[in-house]
């Protein structure tokens, strides 16, 4: 394998930016300095780990999901892992989820010990709730949808299942901060929803943190102590476990972009996704996420499926448009895969899927200029 490169910050690189772009991080943070003014409050009282900064945090971010309870910890990833850790699932344990996510989901449920069952996805990309209950096993412990794209899954049958067969469900609300199914946030439905502030997502902060929220005190207080050595006290460690702590610093800038600009992230990238959906709706080539109106749906990515999707990529990129795919591959055919026994086949849509999304830039700083460059753009290609 030789030396592996660290590849990720490449795609924080500025230096050879498109016209329009995914990368809008520079833009984001350009007031900075009045973050650096809040952090410099933790340098001053020196309260660097599960410091007030998070205290505070975390009860914000429990108000705006609609949970009662919201623990900070290292990473989304963490996030799930710690779930799943807290519910007690790990060896023997099924954990059925789609094939149609980011890594984080499926590494999460694998080194935990548990063995993830894939189940496909719809038309919209989220788990096929009418699939889930063939999948239920013996060993099946737990259902973990992804909100994938900020849609929420079908929760109220999801919800339903589970009761039936005595599960948990775990929600990967990664993509999905203030998205809402009825009147609910993410945050409030299933046994606990998992969030991410990775700098690319749309709560976002300056490296790794992540959260998980709940209503359930007994879950909340197990992910309480093993987030942190599993202690009750400084002297008393009810079990051995893990250091995953939100950091403070991660705390203030993200309750900084809580304070003053989520609200207006996700309306921007909502409005954005509707000028897209009325632009490209005509192109019998393309098809636009499909949307439910009792659902909130808040675009972390703004994904469409077309034909000849790898020319229409290249084409947009030479057209100065920084498209992307999330994914080209789903999990089931990835090389960690292997030994899960699944084969090319198995998941249909997730696999027509990867071979047809495309995702166009959606962020709060793209303007409306930039949304009709790129419907001209796949016109133009499509002609
Ligand atoms: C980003 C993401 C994760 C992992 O979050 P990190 O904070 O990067 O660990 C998990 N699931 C989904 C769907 C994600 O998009």
């Amino acid at each position: 394998m030789g030396n592996l490169k660290n590849y990720l910050p490449d795609q924080y690189d500025n230096t050879d930016l498109k016209e329009i772009n995914h990368n809008y991080l520079i833009e984001q943070f350009s007031d900075y300095r009045e973050i650096f003014g809040k952090i410099e409050q933790v340098v001053r009282k020196g309260d660097y780990t599960l410091g007030r900064a998070v205290d505070e945090f975390e009860k914000k971010f429990a108000e705006v999901t609609g949970a009662q309870f919201a623990i900070g910890v290292g990473s989304g990833t963490d996030a799930l892992f710690l779930s799943l850790k807290a519910l007690g699932i790990g060896k023997g344990d099924e954990v059925i989820t789609t094939p149609y996510t980011f890594y984080a989901t499926i590494g999460a449920i694998v080194t935990a010990g548990a063995t993830p069952v894939f189940v496909d996805i719809g038309e919209d990309y989220n788990i096929d709730t009418k699939k889930i209950e063939a999948a239920i096993g013996p060993q099946t412990k737990a259902i973990l949808p992804v909100h994938w794209s900020g849609k929420i899954c079908e929760m109220p049958r999801i919800d339903e299942l589970a009761k039936q067969h005595g599960l948990h469900v775990i929600g990967d609300a990664c993509h999905a901060i203030l998205a809402k199914y009825n009147n609910y946030y993410a945050g409030s439905l299933g046994t606990v929803a998992c969030f991410s502030l990775h700098p690319l997502k749309n709560l976002n902060v300056w490296g790794d943190g992540g959260l998980v929220v709940t209503n359930n005190q007994e879950v909340a207080n197990r992910l309480k102590l093993i987030r942190n050595h599993g202690l009750a006290d400084r002297d008393t460690c009810r079990e051995f476990a893990y250091n995953s702590r939100l950091d403070t610093i991660q705390a203030v800038v993200g309750m900084h972009i809580l304070d003053n600009k989520l609200e207006y992230i996700t309306e921007q990238r909502i409005n954005n996704s509707l000028f897209l959906d009325e632009g490209l709706r005509g192109i019998t080539q393309i098809r636009v996420p499909i949307r439910e109106p009792n659902i909130k749906q808040v675009f972390h990515i703004y994904m469409i499926l077309c034909e000849q999707r790898d020319k229409l990529l290249d084409y947009l990129q030479s057209n100065s448009i920084d498209a992307k795919v999330h994914y080209p591959v789903p999990m089931h055919l990835q090389p960690a895969a292997n030994n899960l026994g699944y084969q090319k086949g198995d998941f249909p849509v997730a696999e027509k899927t990867a071979e047809m999304a495309l995702s166009l830039p959606v962020h709060e700083h793209i303007s409306k200029e930039d949304l009709s460059k790129m419907i001209d753009a796949i016109k133009g290609f499509y002609r």
